[in-house]
């Protein structure tokens, strides 16, 4: 008995053959020819603390259907999968720092897209201190690896994850679509080692600065960006937060002297004269009390441009 067009829907979007039938929808995206160019929110709640809503610091940049990943937090796989973005097709990865909300999961999401068939090389590039933590993280799944290479005919994956460290502001990589630039800024206190980042596409320019104290320097680093993506720090909000959790008098030190806070994000888009300004490594990112409109306000003191304040999952094209 032929199908019907109901039975093939079903069919083929449980078997993966959905471009082979023609046929459009959200739930067929992923047969679409992938083309443009958008930034998806993957996490935007700073910190390490895993909780419901939110999710950890963690982006991707599509370029034609190129992901760039950028931070891996907690979640990271889970939100690429949500964003239908294919674990196999991972091919560069950005790590501001080596904290563990920005690189927790890297080695994880890795391993998982190898595992549904990641085929080819994965560069990524971060700090000084990444290339020892994915030589660990294979080490620590040494048995996994070797199980499921000679079982599964499964390439190494240790050697299809190459790690280059950046030591300084500058040059990070040049792809055929994106130019990829570091900019060293303060974030006590890891001073050194941490990066904003600046990727030239063929649609504009994003900047992308998690995590930072508030540095005036980065106003020239990014400007005239089309969109600039900058942590935010709600001021109001870090008493509350810090009577909510357990080490609170350190907590508090750590994110006035570490972060931005709203009012001071505002004053390098206006002083980078940005197309959009983005808030995003929200802290407190899990206060459903502060509204958007709270979060925009001190900021908007200052720039008078679009503000968005990003949630999980958001896209905003290019
Ligand atoms: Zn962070
Ligand atoms: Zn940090």
């Amino acid at each position: 008995m032929p199908l019907d067009r109901r039975q093939l829907l079903q069919l083929s979007l449980a078997s993966g053959l959905a471009g082979t039938f023609g046929l459009k929808g959200s739930a067929v995206r992923a047969a679409e020819p992938a083309t443009g160019t958008k930034w998806i929110f993957l996490g935007t709640k700073g910190g390490p603390r895993v909780t419901t809503g939110r999710s950890n610091p963690a982006n991707v940049l599509l370029v034609d259907g190129v992901p760039y990943v950028v931070d891996c937090g907690p979640g990271v796989t889970k939100r690429l999968v949500e964003a239908k973005v294919e674990l196999p097709s991972l091919r560069y990865i950005f790590v501001t720092h080596m904290h563990s909300d920005h690189v927790l999961e890297l080695g994880n999401m890795v391993d998982s897209a190898w595992s549904v068939g990641l085929k080819h090389e994965v560069d990524a590039f971060g700090p000084v201190g990444l290339a020892a933590l994915v030589k660990n993280y294979w080490e620590s799944n040494k048995a996994d690896i070797e199980i499921r290479m000679p079982d599964e005919g499964k390439p190494d994956p240790r050697e299809m994850l190459k790690v280059k460290e950046i030591t300084n502001s500058g040059p990070v990589v040049s792809t055929d679509k994106v130019k990829v630039t570091a900019f060293r800024t303060p974030h006590p206190p890891i001073n050194e080692n941490n990066y904003a980042f600046k990727f030239e596409t063929p649609k504009g320019v994003i900047v992308y600065a998690c995590d930072t104290a508030y540095n005036p320097e980065l106003a020239k680093f990014a400007a005239g960006a089309d969109l600039l993506i900058h942590e935010a720090l709600y001021l109001p909000g870090v008493d509350a937060l810090t009577k909510r959790i357990k080490n609170a008098s350190t907590l508090k030190a750590h994110l006035m002297a570490s972060h931005t806070s709203t009012e001071d994000v505002g004053k390098i888009a206006a002083a980078a004269k940005v197309k959009k300004l983005v808030m995003t490594h929200l802290v407190p990112g899990d206060d459903p009390s502060i509204t958007d409109e709270m979060w925009m306000a001190d900021a908007k003191k200052h720039y008078d441009g679009p503000i968005v304040v990003a949630r999980d999952l958001m896209e905003i094209e290019l």
